[in-house]
């Protein structure tokens, strides 16, 4: 019997975790929340500075962008005026922050849009609606994807139950077989939702951290540390690898 199971336990973590499955992603958050503590949002900002915020950090290191959102909000002052900012100006506050250029013209025509349609640049009225069709508003607007829209429900005041999808969360999720090899932004961020039934604001928050921190240092895209992973055990990249647990990732 035992040597029955052995024989169909890869084919059983196959297509158990490519169904996305409550309960592995229940055993993920769990181990990364042994592993790394609480992780609890401090002070949230509202959803326009947030929705600023997420667009200008793609492809930059957090404290660079962060940098460069803090100089938006001292050199403006506010959003509507960011809004009818020079793009030369908006470019300089963004220094550090990759493709400045492109980012200052794509912000602006961005809270332009934002303008006008909800006739003012703020978002507090995507509280009252849900996830869903604040997603949809939200990715109406050029250069917003999927990561942008989930950051602006989720990281801002009004925490939303949305899941923020990054690239080092992607190949996490890809080795680990919770998803599918070729899945991409949205595949990975309806996986995470449809089992995260159980999971708050503050859980899909924690969560995003987490994964984000084991990529930045343990799984990372060229080199994973698969000894000092926690999530180890179950993960089939690693249950793939032959002899060295740890080395170079494909
Ligand atoms: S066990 Fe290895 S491959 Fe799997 S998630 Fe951890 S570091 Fe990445």
């Amino acid at each position: 019997m035992t040597f029955v199971l052995y024989l169909f336990y890869p084919l059983f973590m196959q297509t158990n975790l490519f169904s996305g499955q409550s309960a592995d992603l229940r055993s993920i958050r769990d181990r990364l929340k042994i592993a790394f503590g609480r992780d609890r949002a401090g002070f949230r900002v509202s959803a326009i500075n947030q929705f600023i915020r997420s667009f200008i950090s793609s492809r930059t290191m957090d404290w660079q962008s962060d940098r460069a959102f803090t100089r938006l909000l001292n050199r403006f002052s506010g959003p509507e005026a960011l809004a009818d900012a020079p793009v030369a100006e908006i470019e300089a506050a963004l220094e550090g922050v990759q493709f400045a250029d492109k980012k200052a013209r794509e912000l602006k025509d961005a809270l332009l849009h934002v303008r006008a349609r909800a006739g003012t640049v703020d978002m507090e009225f995507l509280a009252g609606l849900d996830v869903d069709t604040a997603l949809v508003w939200l990715e109406q607007i050029r250069g917003v994807g999927r990561k942008i829209s989930a950051a602006t429900l989720n990281f801002s005041a009004l925490k939303k139950r949305s899941f923020v999808v990054d690239t080092h969360i992607i190949r996490i999720l890809r080795r680990f077989g919770f998803v599918k090899p070729n899945a991409e932004t949205e595949d990975v961020y309806d996986a995470v939702m449809e089992a995260a039934n159980d999971m708050s604001a503050d859980d899909l928050y924690e969560f995003h951290w987490h994964l984000k921190r084991l990529g930045q240092n343990t799984c990372k895209a060229f080199q994973t540390s698969c000894n000092a992973c926690p999530l180890s055990e179950s993960c089939m990249k690693r249950m793939d690898a032959p002899m060295g647990r740890s080395g170079r990732a494909a």
